[in-house]
């Protein structure tokens, strides 16, 4: 009874502080949208980058020619090509390859991980059969998509500005990363140009928008999450080019960054970005939490990078997780008297085991039973327990979903999109690309982010508003870039 009393207290506090009502939904959802003016305007405060991407047309639907892309920002890369047939016939054959990348290249230096990259890329050339024509004399062409922020200087060239996602390579920061990819070609004797340099987040786009004219953001939710969407060119007060002939350009946010003192933060979330953070980083946050106490700001965690990304994507769920039911072992015996040795070990607790224990339906809770046996060695955890740890499964992820559906509708409301027009134009449809393997494969929270939208909506405007997901849409939408970009078009 006693005990009974304190889970139920505990996981009230749990309950609370991971409650994200519509209310506070929509207020994130308006600090998104200032954020992104702060980031277009470029001011140096601003979490969200709001990169330029130098892609101002998206595709048509009239490309053709034999096109390579390489898809790298992940633990995997993936090669691809395909021969598009233009108009009538799109997209004729495409063949790709996954590869992934040995762990000692994720941290090595940067010469190895691209001479990794172009080797297996000219082995996957190599295979290149009958279905594929070069034109005579035709150099083949390549759309690199890369998945980290990268300071765009043309839409074929870009400078690094950090690694994420577990990469951290010696090296790099501040390089060209097409001038690297271009000299271990060379290296390989691979003869290939570089036609454009894109984040996954704009391949998306530009693969969702070959498939559906109406896409106008994509959004991925995998390992980590960022957002693209096409802005109006003279809305970027930092862009002082010319202006481009479709008035449009692609914004990169890199919205992982995002941050605003109304995300529901809760201890769990301090505690696992001051332990992501290398002890290098760990001495100046302390400092600059004295600092920022010191001189009175409220933003004590300023310092802390991809506040957002933390809070909803794939390589952070499950250790959100693991961290509760920490917790609840610790303060109310959760899985017995000893608390389980292997619940201490940081990360053990994969994202995609989390949601297949959410998605057990069975009345005893045996598969989840069986997963917690297999990763944190408890062998009879009690029944209760099981729908304990379900629980608070359901309440991480639903936490995830709505803040991810409040990204998107605070990118709706920037492009005007949230409402239908109210001096009795017609409405108009509005796409949103989607993919990541979070949102492809765990159904749980790909529904609740649906349903979130269509809350924030409202029925009217939510039924112009179509989510769709994008398969590994970012491959292809590089490869349709570069046919875009050819050096023949
Ligand atoms: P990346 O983001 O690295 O480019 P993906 O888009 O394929 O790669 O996403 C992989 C991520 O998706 C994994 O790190 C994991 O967090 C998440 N994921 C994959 N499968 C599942 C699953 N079945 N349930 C929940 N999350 C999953
Ligand atoms: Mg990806």
């Amino acid at each position: 009874e006693e005990k009974r009393k304190k889970f139920a207290a505990l996981i009230e506090e749990v309950e609370q502080k991971f409650s994200t009502p519509t209310a506070l939904l929509r207020g994130i959802a308006d600090a998104m949208v200032e954020e992104m003016e702060h980031g277009l305007r470029a001011d140096p405060h601003a979490p969200l980058k709001m990169l330029i991407s130098y892609v101002d047309n998206l595709p048509t639907g009239d490309e053709h020619g034999l096109f390579y892309a390489l898809d790298l920002g992940g633990t995997n890369f993936r090669v691809i090509r395909v021969q598009l047939g233009g108009r009538e016939k799109r997209v004729v054959t495409q063949q790709y390859e996954e590869v992934s990348i040995p762990p000692h290249l994720m941290v090595g230096t940067s010469m190895e991980l691209f001479d990794f990259i172009a080797a297996e890329l000219e082995k996957f050339v190599k295979t290149e059969g009958d279905d594929f024509q070069l034109p005579e004399g035709r150099q083949r062409e390549l759309g690199f998509t890369f998945s980290f922020p990268v300071h765009q200087t043309s839409i074929s060239s870009g400078t690094l500005i950090k690694w994420t996602k577990g990469f951290s390579i010696n090296g790099t920061v501040g390089e060209d990363v097409v001038a690297e990819l271009s000299r271990a070609m060379e290296r390989q004797g691979l003869d290939m140009k570089v036609s454009v340099l894109v984040n996954d987040t704009v391949g998306t786009l530009a693969g969702g928008r070959y498939v559906d004219n109406d896409v106008v953001a994509a959004v991925i939710l995998g390992t980590g999450t960022n957002a693209a969407y096409v802005e109006h060119a003279n809305a970027i007060p930092k862009w002082n080019g010319l202006l481009p002939r479709s008035g449009n350009m692609v914004i990169n946010m890199e919205w992982g960054n995002f941050k605003t003192e109304r995300l529901p933060r809760s201890e769990y979330d301090s505690a696992l970005d001051f332990e992501s953070l290398n002890p290098g980083e760990q001495v100046l946050f302390i400092l600059s939490v004295y600092f920022q106490l010191y001189v009175g700001l409220k933003e004590f965690w300023f310092s802390v990078p991809q506040i957002y990304e933390k809070m909803i994507s794939g390589l952070y769920l499950g250790e959100i997780v693991r961290r509760i039911l920490l917790k609840l072992a610790h303060d109310a015996s959760l899985f017995g008297d000893v608390v389980p040795p292997k619940l201490e070990q940081l990360f053990i607790l994969r994202t995609p085991d989390m949601s297949a224990m959410h998605h057990d339906t069975s009345h005893d809770l045996k598969h989840l039973g069986a997963k917690l046996k297999d990763i944190l060695g408890v062998a009879d955890a009690s029944l209760e327990a099981r729908y304990i740890t379900l629980h608070i499964c359901d309440l991480v992820a639903e936490r995830a979903a709505r803040l991810a559906a409040s990204g998107i509708y605070g990118i709706l409301k920037k492009l005007g999109r949230d409402r239908v027009p109210s001096d009795g134009s017609q409405k108009q449809r509005t796409v949103i690309a989607l993919d990541g393997g979070l949102y492809e494969h765990y159904k749980k929270f790909s529904a609740c982010l649906e349903a979130t939208l269509a809350d924030l909506l409202g029925e009217e405007a939510a039924s112009s508003v179509v989510v769709m997901l994008a398969n590994d849409g970012s491959g292809i939408g590089a490869a349709l870039l570069a046919a875009s970009h050819s050096q023949y078009a």
